[in-house]
């Protein structure tokens, strides 16, 4: 880019601007605003849990949580997860890439990997989750009447939750398992389907 050319900006904080370039060198340059195109967003308050799978699946989670509107994606091991290393800083550029593209003001936090159980030991009793239980495949699944609120989606990995996973899960009061429909999703599916019915019930949409 030249002096001059247009750019817009955002920082998570202060909105949308459109700026100019006003220097432009081969090691770097700088940028001025000009005016404030939009005022700053927030998405509701929702985390995607799940499960990391292959590096290009686990991509497809991160960008479409993005647009699917999550304020943290929280990648969780499960007994089941065989995943390769779940690389955090290559998925906070993901997500500022697919943030960029879809034209929202803010990027979710992207945590680094944590136990399911370490997680659910010191879970926060104000935040639900939305428990997708391969288990209930088929079974009549409603968000109607649930509240608003602090939620998060949980999605195992492809192997499934384990039994003593799924019993501490059901535990808990304020986990809502519910089934995805009759057919098995692959896990990428799975979050997407369960960000949409949560999104449509429960959210911004
Ligand atoms: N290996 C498991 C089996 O055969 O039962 C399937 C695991 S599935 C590929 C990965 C994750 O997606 C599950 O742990 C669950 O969270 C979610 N999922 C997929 N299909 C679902 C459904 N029909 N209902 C609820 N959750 C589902």
């Amino acid at each position: 880019m030249g002096v001059g050319d247009p750019v817009m900006l955002f920082n998570g904080r202060d909105g949308e601007w459109r700026a100019e370039v006003i220097e432009a060198g081969k090691r770097g340059g700088a940028l001025g605003c000009v005016a404030r195109t939009r005022d700053q967003g927030a998405p509701p308050d929702l985390w995607l849990m799940f499960a990391p799978i292959r590096k290009q699946r686990t991509d497809i989670i991160v960008e479409k949580a993005v647009e699917l509107g999550v304020a943290r994606i929280r990648p969780v091991l499960t007994e089941f997860t065989r995943a390769e290393r779940w690389r955090a800083d290559k998925q906070r550029a993901h997500a500022i890439e697919a943030a960029e593209q879809c034209g929202i003001t803010w990027v979710p936090q992207v945590d680094d990997s944590a136990r399911l159980s370490a997680l659910l030991d010191n879970w926060d009793a104000d935040r639900r989750i939305l428990f997708c239980d391969e288990s209930l495949l088929g079974a009549a699944s409603s968000l109607a009447g649930l509240p608003r609120g602090p939620w998060a989606v949980l999605i195992g990995p492809e192997g499934g939750f384990s039994d003593a996973e799924r019993e501490r899960l059901r535990a808990l009061p304020v986990a809502h398992p519910v089934s995805l429909g009759p057919r098995i999703l692959r896990a990428e599916t799975a979050a997407i389907a369960a960000l949409t019915l949560w999104q449509s019930a429960l959210g911004d949409w």
